[in-house]
């Protein structure tokens, strides 16, 4: 069971970005106003996340570790509308690290934690914890020599996760998120407007000249923002894309976007943008790949008609 565990680990996990992702998302499927982050080591030595959400329940700990088991999906995989629905992440995280999971389910009056290591559950026991769930995972990929060799440098690893945290933040801008730890400096992003958020991970100059986004062809709705064409960079890394709030990378989109963009950018350069899509779940697959980065739309050819008509005319407005 561990090592079917440890292989799903090793599509679900790839490095200390990845246990990151996976672990904000479920502070932010908990409704977590507030989430705080530690890291030590690049994130290799000590993750910890902390959360202000719903918490679980004491009886619901066991099963939070233990594979496919999901409190979530209740609309069934057609109709996805929460960042997790796999019940991968903790038994993988699990399977390859030592962690621990404390959480106090709102409403009731004491905390509890349960450990695993390499595997091995141990608990739940009575811990100390005011509100919400803490996540702590320790010494990745420990009993994984072969993947701990395939990791970066402390500081590589350390400026992932911090690039990880603010591609998800700019989509929760009511939320505030803390990083902190020995191996950086420290980031607090405060909760606040879409345009704050924004300003404090993209840049003020982007959003103070960007042309707003507000476009829906036949039930697929297109906000955010689009960039002066005179404001690019040399790489697609600040073209950000959401599908229902997550962070996506897809084909079709980036080259939409260059199609908008083709008569006013050069072609080696990447204009910067922030694309919010607001689809039906039924309308788009996130279950493509382990790590829910991929999308699927049903009708690929309406996004990328809705992309490039939204920036176009909002291109138009400007005065180029
Ligand atoms: P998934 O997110 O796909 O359901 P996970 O393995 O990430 O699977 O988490 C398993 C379960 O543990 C979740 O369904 C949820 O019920 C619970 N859980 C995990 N983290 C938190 C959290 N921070 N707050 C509340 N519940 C959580
Ligand atoms: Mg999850």
């Amino acid at each position: 069971e561990n090592l079917i565990d440890q292989i799903a680990a090793g599509e679900v996990v790839e490095r200390p970005a990845s246990v990151v992702k996976e672990l904000l998302e479920n502070a932010l499927d908990a409704g977590s106003r507030r989430v705080e982050i530690v890291t030590a080591g690049g994130g290799k030595s000590l993750l910890r996340i902390s959360d202000d959400g719903c918490g679980i329940p004491v009886s619901e700990l066991p099963l939070a570790i233990r594979r496919h088991c999901t409190s979530k999906m209740s609309g069934g995989l057609e109709a996805i509308d929460t960042l997790g629905f796999r019940g991968e992440a903790l038994p993988s995280i699990g399977s390859v690290a030592r962690l621990t999971l404390r959480s106090r389910a709102r409403g009731t009056d004491g905390a509890h934690e349960i450990r695993v290591d390499n595997g091995v559950q141990d608990g739940p026991r009575p811990a100390p914890l005011s509100a919400g769930t803490m996540v702590e995972v320790r010494d990745l990929f420990h009993c994984v020599p072969a993947r701990l060799k395939f990791l970066k440098s402390d500081r590589a690893e350390s400026a992932a996760i911090t690039e990880t945290v603010k591609r998800i933040a700019i989509a929760f801008p009511a939320v505030r998120f803390e990083l902190a730890g020995e191996d950086r400096t420290e980031t607090v992003l405060a909760a606040g407007s879409p345009e704050a958020r924004i300003a404090q991970i993209v840049g003020a100059e982007f959003i103070d000249n960007a042309v707003e986004l507000d476009a829906l062809r036949e039930g697929v709705r297109l906000t955010g923002w689009a960039g002066l064409p005179t404001y690019h960079r040399g790489n697609a890394q600040h073209q950000y894309a959401y599908v229902n709030g997550r962070p996506v990378r897809d084909k079709m989109i980036l080259s939409a976007i260059r199609g908008a963009y083709v008569d006013f950018v050069p072609r080696d350069r990447y204009p910067v943008c922030v694309l919010f899509f607001d689809v039906d779940p039924r309308d788009v697959d996130v279950n493509v790949h382990p790590a829910k980065a991929d999308v699927r739309f049903r009708d690929p050819a309406l996004v990328r008609g809705l992309i490039v008509g939204a920036i176009r005319q909002a291109l138009g407005g400007m005065s180029l």
